[in-house]
């Protein structure tokens, strides 16, 4: 063995930045919070080449002294923590003195910065040394730029993602720090081009329309809850909105942005029932926690955060959300460009005139009244239900009339049905679509989720037994779980080797295949984990719902209509099928309007 060496400044600085710095994104990530420590209110990221070639940030905050910015460039050198009292109790972004000397060894720096009552100065460095410090005229504030990041190291330099990557990250930061201070202006460039810009003036409504666009914005809601010294409020995007990625569920934890896969699944978990599988919703959750019960220096990047109390903060996040979403009406409305563009494909349109289609989506904007903040986008059926304005000669007076008293669902009239696989309803609002199907999924889920949750021993004896036969080792299971199924109604007799005889099925099954049915449940205990019908209630009556719902391509009658319409108003959650995709679908009056040009 070599003899023991202390390593060089450089080389340990290099190799915290392997850490700390692993492309244009974090050095993007520790300026800016840099700056939002500093508090800053105007914060402008000036990217070339999406950082490869140059990240400048600029900022409005406390700017240094010349000392105290040559002060910064030394390895663990912070103005923001003295001791280890205050690490336990962290409020700033920063505080691990690591950043500044990271990057500065793997690039090269300038730093033009002023602190009020003193002069500017500029401090160049290159690969962490210092080339020059002067003092230099500038207004009060701090300018890092920081040029040809990994020129010293190739290797870094070669694994970097690609431009329009990089920039992709930097953005998505950037939104979740605009989403984090609020107050704050952003501003990020790239190439000259503007990505970002926000007007930080703390308002949510406005900062959601900058970020995701007025249409989600226009379908955010807020709700508040507390409890063990955490205080959540959510600002949650409608179930009828939904993304491909569950990266916009953005966490911030006492003002900083983090990662933490307790509280995504905790809204996920909320989400299960009113959204299809695979989509994620789009959520803000601003936590505010006493700084004891945290602790953020679990990873150099400061990106993860560790909990006390986990259980109790998945449990106020899920609740809170769960009771959210089961307030509010949740149907979605089809709009105008959904049908323009599904229309490009159905009718063969000459080039020029899909051209003029095309334009005339891109400007077809929402409607004015529409945009207003989400926090005031109230339930739409809150007061009574409202009798209907139209003209009530056009309608069939023996209509059936649906009059829930769930104050969720609108009041409606029966009109039709399409394709024998949606019934058709109207009010003065429009036209509303129901998808008999997801309809009825909806009703014998709740039925036979109840069930489950509360065992029933009653049973309808089979006079001739059905025989089933199983492998050994689901014998050896099934025999031992005999007396708990007949406490759900399920009467099993082991008959031979590896039979049994089916001799009595519960009254609760819906009569349609109900052997059938009960033969599906034996087998899908047996898939699961573990043999217990209180665990997997969930999967067994979405499998039991979709075994005894009428498909499509059936006719019904209207009296039929009318007893499934007032057994979905008995439901939970009348919006959507257990797999999570609606039950309704509403074109508003004002839609029908545009697609026949009566307005524009
Ligand atoms: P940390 O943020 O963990 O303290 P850094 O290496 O990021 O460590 O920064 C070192 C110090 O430099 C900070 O503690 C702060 O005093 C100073 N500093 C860095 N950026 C700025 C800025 N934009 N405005 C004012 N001071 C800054
Ligand atoms: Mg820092």
């Amino acid at each position: 063995m070599a003899h023991v060496l202390q390593l060089s400044t450089q080389v340990a600085n290099m190799i915290a930045a392997g850490e700390v710095v692993e492309s244009p994104l974090s050095v993007v990530k520790e300026l800016v919070e840099n700056s939002i420590d500093a508090k800053a209110t105007r914060i402008e990221i000036h990217l070339v080449e999406s950082g490869i070639t140059k990240i400048e940030v600029m900022d409005n905050g406390c700017g240094m002294s010349l000392d105290d910015a040559l002060m910064a460039f030394q390895r663990h050198a912070t103005s923001k923590i003295k001791n280890e009292f205050d690490l336990a109790r962290i409020s700033t972004l920063g505080f691990r003195g690591e950043a500044l000397p990271s990057i500065a060894s793997v690039s090269q720096v300038e730093l033009i910065t002023k602190e009020e009552g003193s002069d500017g100065c500029k401090v160049t460095l290159r690969a962490g040394h210092i080339t020059n410090k002067e003092t230099f005229p500038t207004n009060n504030g701090t300018r890092m730029i920081v040029s040809n990041l990994f020129y010293n190291t190739p290797a870094r330099l070669k694994y970097l993602k690609s431009p329009s990557q990089i920039l992709s990250q930097i953005s998505d930061l950037v939104s979740r720090l605009a989403l984090s201070n609020r107050n704050i202006k952003f501003l990020l460039t790239n190439n000259g081009q503007t990505i970002i810009q926000t007007l930080g003036n703390g308002d949510l409504a406005g900062l959601f329309a900058s970020i995701y666009g007025v249409s989600v914005a226009k379908l955010m809601n807020t709700t508040s809850n507390s409890s063990n010294g955490f205080k959540a409020d959510i600002y949650y995007s409608s179930p009828t909105i939904t993304r491909s990625r569950r990266n916009d569920i953005t966490l911030i934890v006492n003002g900083r942005y983090v990662r933490n896969n307790l509280v995504n699944n905790a809204i996920i978990d909320a989400y299960k029932n009113y959204i299809p599988p695979m989509r994620y919703p789009i959520c803000v959750i601003d936590l505010s926690v006493d700084p004891l019960l945290i602790d953020v220096n679990v990873h150099p990047q400061k990106m993860e955060i560790k909990f006390s109390l986990e259980d109790e903060l998945y449990r106020l996040i899920k609740t809170t959300m769960l009771e959210a979403l089961g307030t509010k009406t949740h149907i979605p409305e089809a709009k105008h460009t959904d049908i323009i563009s599904s229309n490009l494909n159905v009718f063969d349109l000459l080039e020029e005139e899909k051209q003029t289609k095309i334009n005339e989506i891109k400007t077809y904007e929402i409607p004015k009244e529409n945009i207003e903040s989400p926090i005031k986008n109230k339930v739409v059926f809150e007061e009574e239900k409202k009798e209907p304005l139209y003209e009530k000669k056009h309608i069939d007076e023996s209509n059936i009339r649906i009059i829930p008293s769930d104050k969720r669902l609108p009041y409606m009239e029966y009109i039709g049905q399409l394709h024998g696989t949606y019934l058709l309803f109207q009010n003065e609002e429009g036209l509303y679509l129901v998808d008999q199907h997801a309809l009825q999924e909806r009703i014998n889920y709740e039925y036979y989720f109840e069930k489950f949750s509360n065992p029933c021993k009653e049973c309808v004896p089979l006079l001739i037994p059905i025989t089933l036969t199983f492998t050994p080792a689901e014998t050896f299971i099934l025999e031992e779980n005999i007396e708990m199924l007949s406490n759900y109604g399920i009467i099993l007799e082991r008959v031979s080797e590896t039979g049994f005889f089916l001799r009595g099925i519960p009254t609760w099954v819906k009569p349609d295949a109900s052997e059938d049915i009960v033969e599906k449940i034996l087998y899908h205990l047996l898939c699961e984990r573990e043999f217990n019908i209180g665990n997997v209630r969930d999967s067994l009556a979405k499998m039991c719902a979709c075994k005894a719902s009428i498909k499509a391509n059936h006719a019904i009658s209207k009296e039929e209509v009318k007893s499934l319409m007032d057994e979905l108003d008995n439901c939970k959650n009348p919006f959507n099928c257990p797999h999570g995709r609606p039950v309704f679908v509403k074109i508003t009056s004002y839609e029908i309007e545009k697609l026949f040009k009566r307005t524009m």
